[in-house]
């Protein structure tokens, strides 16, 4: 059986058996917290649950490392989103140890595609009209430095409340274990005790 027809499979009986009822909540997140994660199969579980999140707890975006590679993506505006129309209150940036785009090259990406029957010379093509491959199929060299970069990017946005908490946390894919790498409330308490100048 193909992998959608067993999942369609399952889900008629889901359905039909009520099975959906412990889950239902409502769009807003209960704990006021907009979540950009990795998408690593370790955290599908693990992640809400290390943190003591149930469903309607928390809006929870996913990429490959939990990145912002750029202010006005679909990231960045899905954060906005949750912030303006959501009720989030305070963002954090959750990458994790082991991550599949620690030190990944985009020419191992490329490499793999040309293997799969992408022709050179369309490659050749996107690098001639602009698209830095190198910069965009990529990841990053450290966890922390990469949650660091997108909580700045995030903290800096023009579009962000200042009273908007923006913190980084690095997870453990095994036993779930978290280490702050950026507290957003420091940066919020030193934005508001700053001298106002006129
Ligand atoms: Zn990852």
């Amino acid at each position: 059986m193909s992998i959608i027809s067993s999942i369609l499979e399952y889900n008629k009986a889901f359905v039909n058996e009520n099975r959906y009822a412990e889950f239902q909540t409502t769009k807003y997140p209960d704990k006021k917290l907009v979540i950009l994660s990795c998408m690593d199969t370790r955290l599908l579980e693990l992640l809400p649950k290390a943190l003591g999140l149930k469903n309607g707890d928390a809006k929870i975006i996913k990429n490959a490392g939990a990145v912002v590679s750029h202010p006005f993506g679909s990231i960045m505006r899905s954060i906005l989103v949750a912030v303006y129309e959501l009720k989030a209150e305070e963002v954090c940036v959750i990458g994790h140890h082991g991550c599949g785009m620690t030190g990944l090259e985009s020419s191992s990406i490329l490499e793999k595609a040309k293997k799969r029957g992408i022709a050179e010379d369309r490659i050749d093509t996107l690098v001639n009209t602009g698209v830095d491959l190198s910069k965009w199929l990529t990841g990053f060299p450290c966890v922390e430095e990469s949650v660091k970069n997108s909580v700045h990017m995030i903290k800096n946005h023009p579009l962000l409340p200042e009273n908007v908490a923006v913190h980084g946390v690095v997870i453990c894919p095994e036993t779930g274990k978290l280490d702050l790498v950026a507290d957003g409330y420091k940066q919020v308490n030193s934005k508001k005790s700053e001298p106002v100048t006129k």
